[in-house]
Protein backbone atom coordinates (compact mmCIF):
# COMPACT_ATOMS: atom_id res chain seq x y z
CA UNK A 1 0.00 0.00 0.00
CA UNK A 2 1.40 3.61 -0.63
CA UNK A 3 1.70 5.65 1.65
CA UNK A 4 -1.30 8.85 1.54
CA UNK A 5 0.63 11.85 -0.01
CA UNK A 6 0.82 14.57 2.30
CA UNK A 7 -0.28 18.34 0.75
CA UNK A 8 3.38 19.96 0.72
CA UNK A 9 3.82 16.88 -1.62
CA UNK A 10 0.61 16.90 -3.90
CA UNK A 11 1.88 20.82 -5.01
CA UNK A 12 5.89 20.15 -4.58
CA UNK A 13 6.08 22.16 -8.16
CA UNK A 14 3.04 24.76 -7.68
CA UNK A 15 3.04 27.20 -11.03
CA UNK A 16 0.48 29.72 -9.65
CA UNK A 17 -0.96 31.65 -12.29
CA UNK A 18 1.79 31.60 -14.64
CA UNK A 19 2.03 34.19 -17.96
CA UNK A 20 4.77 34.88 -19.67
CA UNK A 21 4.61 37.68 -22.59
CA UNK A 22 7.16 38.72 -25.41
CA UNK A 23 6.91 42.11 -26.42
CA UNK A 24 2.92 41.37 -26.05
CA UNK A 25 2.77 38.09 -27.20
CA UNK A 26 1.77 35.68 -24.78
CA UNK A 27 3.77 32.46 -25.17
CA UNK A 28 2.07 31.11 -21.85
CA UNK A 29 -1.17 32.46 -21.29
CA UNK A 30 -2.63 32.38 -17.33
CA UNK A 31 -1.02 28.37 -16.17
CA UNK A 32 -1.93 27.09 -13.12
CA UNK A 33 -0.31 23.51 -12.03
CA UNK A 34 0.76 21.25 -9.15
CA UNK A 35 2.90 18.64 -9.92
CA UNK A 36 3.28 16.29 -7.29
CA UNK A 37 6.33 14.62 -5.56
CA UNK A 38 8.05 11.80 -7.52
CA UNK A 39 6.03 12.40 -10.43
CA UNK A 40 7.04 12.43 -14.35
CA UNK A 41 4.67 15.02 -15.61
CA UNK A 42 4.88 15.67 -19.46
CA UNK A 43 3.84 18.99 -21.16
CA UNK A 44 2.74 18.07 -24.62
CA UNK A 45 1.52 20.01 -27.52
CA UNK A 46 1.88 20.74 -30.95
CA UNK A 47 5.05 23.62 -31.85
CA UNK A 48 4.51 27.23 -30.47
CA UNK A 49 2.05 25.98 -27.80
CA UNK A 50 4.37 27.18 -25.47
CA UNK A 51 5.47 24.08 -23.56
CA UNK A 52 9.25 25.05 -23.88
CA UNK A 53 9.08 28.62 -22.52
CA UNK A 54 6.79 26.98 -19.26
CA UNK A 55 9.71 24.72 -19.24
CA UNK A 56 12.70 27.43 -19.49
CA UNK A 57 10.16 29.68 -16.57
CA UNK A 58 11.00 26.78 -14.22
CA UNK A 59 14.67 26.52 -15.14
CA UNK A 60 15.25 30.09 -14.05
CA UNK A 61 16.04 30.69 -17.96
CA UNK A 62 13.00 33.08 -18.10
CA UNK A 63 11.12 35.14 -15.67
CA UNK A 64 7.27 34.99 -15.77
CA UNK A 65 5.40 38.13 -16.43
CA UNK A 66 3.20 37.63 -14.01
CA UNK A 67 2.56 34.35 -11.48
CA UNK A 68 4.58 32.55 -8.86
CA UNK A 69 6.50 29.30 -9.25
CA UNK A 70 7.08 27.05 -5.77
CA UNK A 71 9.30 24.17 -5.55
CA UNK A 72 9.38 22.44 -2.25
CA UNK A 73 7.10 25.96 -0.83
CA UNK A 74 10.47 28.03 -2.03
CA UNK A 75 9.84 30.62 -5.02
CA UNK A 76 11.86 31.14 -7.16
CA UNK A 77 11.27 33.49 -9.41
CA UNK A 78 14.13 35.52 -8.19
CA UNK A 79 16.34 33.21 -8.13
CA UNK A 80 19.05 32.98 -11.31
CA UNK A 81 19.10 29.27 -12.72
CA UNK A 82 22.30 28.21 -10.94
CA UNK A 83 21.05 28.72 -7.60
CA UNK A 84 17.85 27.04 -7.88
CA UNK A 85 18.23 23.14 -6.93
CA UNK A 86 16.81 21.73 -10.48
CA UNK A 87 18.62 20.39 -13.45
CA UNK A 88 18.11 20.10 -17.03
CA UNK A 89 18.62 17.88 -19.76
CA UNK A 90 18.73 19.36 -23.07
CA UNK A 91 17.84 17.19 -26.56
CA UNK A 92 21.50 17.99 -27.98
CA UNK A 93 22.88 16.36 -24.84
CA UNK A 94 24.99 19.65 -24.36
CA UNK A 95 28.14 17.02 -23.54
CA UNK A 96 31.59 18.67 -23.42
CA UNK A 97 33.50 17.35 -26.25
CA UNK A 98 36.87 17.62 -24.88
CA UNK A 99 36.16 15.89 -21.60
CA UNK A 100 35.52 12.42 -20.99
CA UNK A 101 32.38 11.10 -19.88
CA UNK A 102 33.55 11.01 -16.32
CA UNK A 103 34.38 14.42 -16.35
CA UNK A 104 31.73 14.87 -17.83
CA UNK A 105 29.37 13.80 -14.58
CA UNK A 106 32.37 15.21 -12.46
CA UNK A 107 31.69 18.80 -13.44
CA UNK A 108 29.07 19.87 -11.58
CA UNK A 109 29.94 18.15 -8.26
CA UNK A 110 33.69 20.06 -8.68
CA UNK A 111 31.81 23.24 -8.59
CA UNK A 112 30.19 22.39 -5.67
CA UNK A 113 33.66 21.89 -3.81
CA UNK A 114 33.51 18.28 -3.08
CA UNK A 115 36.19 16.28 -2.00
CA UNK A 116 37.73 14.34 -4.47
CA UNK A 117 36.59 11.11 -3.16
CA UNK A 118 33.27 11.84 -2.72
CA UNK A 119 33.27 13.17 -6.52
CA UNK A 120 34.70 9.42 -7.24
CA UNK A 121 32.59 7.53 -5.50
CA UNK A 122 28.92 9.74 -6.64
CA UNK A 123 30.45 9.44 -9.79
CA UNK A 124 31.03 5.73 -9.90
CA UNK A 125 27.55 5.40 -8.69
CA UNK A 126 26.45 7.32 -11.34
CA UNK A 127 28.20 5.30 -13.60
CA UNK A 128 26.18 2.26 -12.73
CA UNK A 129 23.11 3.50 -12.62
CA UNK A 130 23.55 3.93 -16.23
CA UNK A 131 25.32 1.39 -17.23
CA UNK A 132 28.15 3.49 -18.46
CA UNK A 133 31.24 2.14 -16.40
CA UNK A 134 32.53 0.84 -19.28
CA UNK A 135 32.77 4.06 -21.26
CA UNK A 136 34.24 6.20 -18.05
CA UNK A 137 36.95 7.35 -19.91
CA UNK A 138 35.51 7.57 -24.00
CA UNK A 139 34.98 11.23 -25.02
CA UNK A 140 31.49 11.84 -25.77
CA UNK A 141 32.20 11.19 -29.50
CA UNK A 142 33.03 7.94 -29.44
CA UNK A 143 29.57 7.05 -28.25
CA UNK A 144 26.51 6.37 -29.90
CA UNK A 145 23.04 8.45 -29.12
CA UNK A 146 22.22 6.28 -26.86
CA UNK A 147 25.10 6.23 -24.44
CA UNK A 148 25.34 9.42 -24.88
CA UNK A 149 21.98 10.53 -23.85
CA UNK A 150 22.79 7.97 -20.49
CA UNK A 151 25.74 10.65 -19.74
CA UNK A 152 24.24 13.46 -20.01
CA UNK A 153 21.08 11.91 -17.78
CA UNK A 154 24.15 10.77 -15.19
CA UNK A 155 24.96 14.35 -15.42
CA UNK A 156 21.64 15.91 -14.71
CA UNK A 157 21.38 13.79 -11.65
CA UNK A 158 24.21 13.54 -10.43
CA UNK A 159 23.75 16.38 -7.83
CA UNK A 160 20.40 15.08 -6.84
CA UNK A 161 18.34 17.93 -7.82
CA UNK A 162 15.19 18.25 -6.43
CA UNK A 163 13.47 18.51 -9.97
CA UNK A 164 14.57 17.27 -13.33
CA UNK A 165 14.02 19.00 -16.14
CA UNK A 166 14.19 17.08 -19.88
CA UNK A 167 13.38 19.09 -22.82
CA UNK A 168 12.55 16.56 -25.82
CA UNK A 169 14.72 14.13 -24.60
CA UNK A 170 14.41 11.54 -27.20
CA UNK A 171 14.51 14.44 -29.65
CA UNK A 172 17.69 13.25 -30.96
CA UNK A 173 17.00 9.42 -31.35
CA UNK A 174 15.54 7.47 -33.71
CA UNK A 175 12.09 4.93 -33.60
CA UNK A 176 13.53 2.08 -31.82
CA UNK A 177 15.96 3.62 -30.03
CA UNK A 178 14.16 6.06 -28.46
CA UNK A 179 11.33 3.56 -27.13
CA UNK A 180 13.97 1.18 -25.14
CA UNK A 181 15.31 4.65 -23.97
CA UNK A 182 11.84 5.61 -22.78
CA UNK A 183 11.32 2.70 -20.33
CA UNK A 184 14.90 2.90 -19.83
CA UNK A 185 15.00 6.56 -18.30
CA UNK A 186 11.34 6.09 -16.43
CA UNK A 187 13.00 2.94 -14.56
CA UNK A 188 16.72 5.32 -13.88
CA UNK A 189 14.20 8.42 -12.39
CA UNK A 190 11.78 6.02 -10.45
CA UNK A 191 14.77 4.15 -9.33
CA UNK A 192 16.24 7.75 -7.76
CA UNK A 193 12.28 9.20 -6.76
CA UNK A 194 13.34 12.48 -8.61
CA UNK A 195 10.47 14.54 -9.71
CA UNK A 196 11.01 15.49 -13.56
CA UNK A 197 9.21 17.79 -15.60
CA UNK A 198 9.50 16.74 -19.32
CA UNK A 199 8.55 19.22 -22.77
CA UNK A 200 7.83 16.79 -25.40
CA UNK A 201 5.14 17.30 -28.64
CA UNK A 202 5.25 13.13 -29.01
CA UNK A 203 2.06 11.76 -27.33
CA UNK A 204 3.10 8.03 -27.73
CA UNK A 205 6.30 9.78 -25.21
CA UNK A 206 4.10 11.42 -22.83
CA UNK A 207 1.81 8.27 -22.77
CA UNK A 208 4.58 5.96 -22.34
CA UNK A 209 6.58 8.11 -19.77
CA UNK A 210 4.53 10.29 -17.78
CA UNK A 211 2.67 9.82 -14.89
CA UNK A 212 0.79 12.71 -16.04
CA UNK A 213 0.18 15.17 -18.96
CA UNK A 214 -0.65 18.49 -18.87
CA UNK A 215 -1.92 18.74 -22.67
CA UNK A 216 -1.41 22.66 -23.88
CA UNK A 217 -2.46 24.84 -26.67
CA UNK A 218 -1.78 28.68 -27.29
CA UNK A 219 -0.09 29.11 -24.24
CA UNK A 220 -2.98 27.43 -21.78
CA UNK A 221 -3.91 24.39 -20.24
CA UNK A 222 -6.56 22.07 -21.88
CA UNK A 223 -6.59 19.46 -20.24
CA UNK A 224 -4.65 17.72 -16.98
CA UNK A 225 -4.46 13.92 -16.14
CA UNK A 226 -3.04 10.31 -16.58
CA UNK A 227 -2.74 8.72 -19.70
CA UNK A 228 -5.60 6.99 -19.57
CA UNK A 229 -7.76 9.44 -18.43
CA UNK A 230 -6.75 12.35 -21.43
CA UNK A 231 -7.25 9.05 -23.83
CA UNK A 232 -10.68 7.54 -22.04
CA UNK A 233 -12.09 10.53 -21.05
CA UNK A 234 -10.94 13.60 -23.33
CA UNK A 235 -12.47 17.14 -22.46
CA UNK A 236 -12.29 18.42 -25.72
CA UNK A 237 -12.23 17.68 -29.29
CA UNK A 238 -8.78 19.01 -29.27
CA UNK A 239 -8.01 16.74 -26.80
CA UNK A 240 -9.61 13.62 -28.33
CA UNK A 241 -7.86 14.54 -31.67
CA UNK A 242 -4.50 15.24 -30.31
CA UNK A 243 -3.91 11.65 -29.03
CA UNK A 244 -4.44 8.93 -30.86
CA UNK A 245 -6.89 8.65 -33.55
CA UNK A 246 -10.60 9.47 -33.44
CA UNK A 247 -13.85 9.51 -35.33
CA UNK A 248 -15.70 13.04 -34.31
CA UNK A 249 -19.50 12.63 -35.36
CA UNK A 250 -21.48 16.07 -34.99
CA UNK A 251 -25.05 15.49 -33.52
CA UNK A 252 -27.82 16.69 -31.59
CA UNK A 253 -28.94 15.72 -28.00
CA UNK A 254 -31.85 14.16 -27.85
CA UNK A 255 -33.76 13.01 -24.51
CA UNK A 256 -36.60 11.34 -25.19
CA UNK A 257 -35.61 7.50 -24.24
CA UNK A 258 -35.98 6.02 -20.64
CA UNK A 259 -33.01 4.05 -20.18
CA UNK A 260 -30.71 5.94 -22.63
CA UNK A 261 -29.57 9.71 -23.82
CA UNK A 262 -29.51 9.70 -27.66
CA UNK A 263 -27.98 11.99 -30.22
CA UNK A 264 -29.22 12.38 -33.46
CA UNK A 265 -26.57 13.27 -36.45
CA UNK A 266 -27.07 13.49 -40.19
CA UNK A 267 -24.09 10.94 -40.22
CA UNK A 268 -25.70 7.92 -39.71
CA UNK A 269 -29.13 6.37 -39.82
CA UNK A 270 -29.72 5.61 -36.44
CA UNK A 271 -29.63 7.18 -33.22
CA UNK A 272 -26.24 6.92 -31.14
CA UNK A 273 -27.50 5.67 -27.78
CA UNK A 274 -25.30 6.77 -24.66
CA UNK A 275 -25.48 4.55 -21.85
CA UNK A 276 -23.95 6.98 -19.24
CA UNK A 277 -25.54 10.35 -18.17
CA UNK A 278 -23.77 13.17 -19.89
CA UNK A 279 -23.26 17.30 -19.39
CA UNK A 280 -25.85 18.71 -22.03
CA UNK A 281 -29.23 19.71 -22.64
CA UNK A 282 -31.53 18.44 -25.76
CA UNK A 283 -31.02 20.06 -28.63
CA UNK A 284 -27.87 21.02 -28.04
CA UNK A 285 -25.11 20.40 -30.96
CA UNK A 286 -22.36 18.32 -29.72
CA UNK A 287 -19.51 16.32 -30.56
CA UNK A 288 -19.37 12.50 -30.51
CA UNK A 289 -16.06 11.53 -30.36
CA UNK A 290 -15.52 7.38 -30.83
CA UNK A 291 -11.83 5.48 -30.89
CA UNK A 292 -11.58 2.90 -33.35
CA UNK A 293 -11.02 0.50 -31.42
CA UNK A 294 -13.80 0.73 -29.70
CA UNK A 295 -16.21 -0.42 -33.01
CA UNK A 296 -16.51 -4.01 -33.90
CA UNK A 297 -16.62 -4.85 -37.40
CA UNK A 298 -19.41 -7.45 -38.63
CA UNK A 299 -20.28 -9.23 -41.88
CA UNK A 300 -23.69 -9.78 -40.36
CA UNK A 301 -26.02 -7.34 -38.71
CA UNK A 302 -25.22 -7.15 -35.00
CA UNK A 303 -28.73 -7.90 -33.66
CA UNK A 304 -28.58 -6.19 -30.18
CA UNK A 305 -26.55 -3.59 -30.89
CA UNK A 306 -28.14 -0.13 -29.95
CA UNK A 307 -25.47 1.76 -32.28
CA UNK A 308 -24.77 0.54 -35.57
CA UNK A 309 -23.94 1.78 -38.94
CA UNK A 310 -23.67 -0.10 -42.69
CA UNK A 311 -21.42 1.09 -44.95
CA UNK A 312 -18.29 -0.10 -46.81
CA UNK A 313 -14.82 -0.54 -46.75
CA UNK A 314 -13.08 2.01 -48.69
CA UNK A 315 -9.45 1.53 -47.41
CA UNK A 316 -7.81 -1.23 -45.16
CA UNK A 317 -4.68 -0.20 -43.57
CA UNK A 318 -2.25 -3.21 -42.41
CA UNK A 319 -0.51 -2.27 -39.24
CA UNK A 320 0.51 -5.84 -37.76
CA UNK A 321 -1.30 -6.33 -35.07
CA UNK A 322 -4.43 -4.99 -35.94
CA UNK A 323 -6.24 -3.05 -39.44
CA UNK A 324 -7.58 -0.24 -39.88
CA UNK A 325 -10.98 0.09 -41.95
CA UNK A 326 -11.71 2.89 -43.39
CA UNK A 327 -15.96 2.68 -43.91
CA UNK A 328 -17.70 4.73 -46.37
CA UNK A 329 -21.16 5.33 -44.81
CA UNK A 330 -24.51 6.08 -47.05
CA UNK A 331 -24.36 9.51 -45.84
CA UNK A 332 -20.82 10.09 -47.25
CA UNK A 333 -19.51 10.37 -44.10
CA UNK A 334 -15.97 8.07 -43.43
CA UNK A 335 -15.46 6.18 -40.22
CA UNK A 336 -12.02 4.31 -39.02
CA UNK A 337 -12.49 1.10 -37.44
CA UNK A 338 -9.91 -1.63 -36.02
CA UNK A 339 -10.39 -5.25 -36.93
CA UNK A 340 -7.78 -7.13 -34.98
CA UNK A 341 -5.75 -9.27 -36.65
CA UNK A 342 -5.68 -11.87 -34.56
CA UNK A 343 -9.29 -12.76 -35.38
CA UNK A 344 -8.63 -12.78 -39.56
CA UNK A 345 -8.10 -16.57 -39.80
CA UNK A 346 -10.55 -17.42 -37.15
CA UNK A 347 -13.48 -17.04 -39.12
CA UNK A 348 -13.48 -13.42 -41.29
CA UNK A 349 -11.82 -11.62 -43.33
CA UNK A 350 -12.36 -8.62 -45.05
CA UNK A 351 -11.50 -7.33 -48.78
CA UNK A 352 -12.36 -3.61 -50.45
CA UNK A 353 -15.80 -2.77 -51.36
CA UNK A 354 -17.20 -5.09 -49.08
CA UNK A 355 -20.12 -4.14 -46.82
CA UNK A 356 -20.04 -4.49 -43.17
CA UNK A 357 -21.61 -3.80 -40.32
CA UNK A 358 -19.94 -1.46 -37.34
CA UNK A 359 -21.05 -1.62 -34.06
CA UNK A 360 -20.37 0.12 -30.50
CA UNK A 361 -21.06 -0.14 -26.82
CA UNK A 362 -23.15 2.40 -25.36
CA UNK A 363 -20.30 3.89 -23.23
CA UNK A 364 -17.72 3.36 -26.14
CA UNK A 365 -17.56 7.11 -26.87
CA UNK A 366 -17.35 10.50 -25.32
CA UNK A 367 -19.59 13.13 -25.85
CA UNK A 368 -18.27 16.83 -26.33
CA UNK A 369 -18.74 20.35 -26.39
CA UNK A 370 -18.52 21.72 -29.93
P1 LIG B 1 8.31 23.96 -30.11
O1 LIG B 1 7.88 22.54 -29.87
O2 LIG B 1 8.23 24.36 -31.54
O3 LIG B 1 9.60 24.30 -29.45
P2 LIG B 1 6.91 25.20 -27.91
O4 LIG B 1 5.55 24.72 -27.57
O5 LIG B 1 8.01 24.75 -27.07
O6 LIG B 1 7.19 24.89 -29.43
P3 LIG B 1 7.71 27.85 -27.18
O7 LIG B 1 9.14 27.71 -27.56
O8 LIG B 1 7.39 27.83 -25.75
O9 LIG B 1 6.81 26.79 -27.95
O10 LIG B 1 7.17 29.19 -27.82
C1 LIG B 1 5.84 29.63 -27.64
C2 LIG B 1 5.62 30.89 -28.43
O11 LIG B 1 6.40 31.96 -27.88
C3 LIG B 1 6.07 30.78 -29.88
O12 LIG B 1 5.12 31.42 -30.69
C4 LIG B 1 7.40 31.46 -29.93
O13 LIG B 1 7.62 32.05 -31.18
C5 LIG B 1 7.26 32.51 -28.84
N1 LIG B 1 8.56 32.79 -28.21
C6 LIG B 1 9.33 31.92 -27.53
N2 LIG B 1 10.46 32.50 -27.07
C7 LIG B 1 10.40 33.78 -27.49
C8 LIG B 1 11.28 34.92 -27.35
N3 LIG B 1 12.41 34.84 -26.66
N4 LIG B 1 10.89 36.09 -27.92
C9 LIG B 1 9.72 36.18 -28.61
N5 LIG B 1 8.86 35.16 -28.77
C10 LIG B 1 9.19 33.98 -28.22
Amino acid sequence: VKPERSAADERYVCIDDVTKEFDGFVAVDDVSLNIRKGEIFALLGGSGCGKSTLLRCLAGFEKPTTGRILLDGQVLNELPPYERPINMMFQSYALFPHMTVEQNIAFGLKQDRMTRADIKRRVDEMLTLVQMTKYAVRKPHQLSGGQQQRVALARSLAKSPKLLLLDEPMGALDKKLRSQMQLELVNIIEKLGVTCVMVTHDQEEAMTMATRIALMDSGRIRQVGTPDEIYEQPTSRFAAEFIGSVNIIDGVIKDDEKDFVTIQSAALAHLIHIGHGISGFEGQRVNFALRPEKITVSKEEPADAHNKAQGSIEEIAYFGSHSVFHVRLPSGTKLMAHFANRKRWASESFTWNEKVWLSWGENAGVVLPT
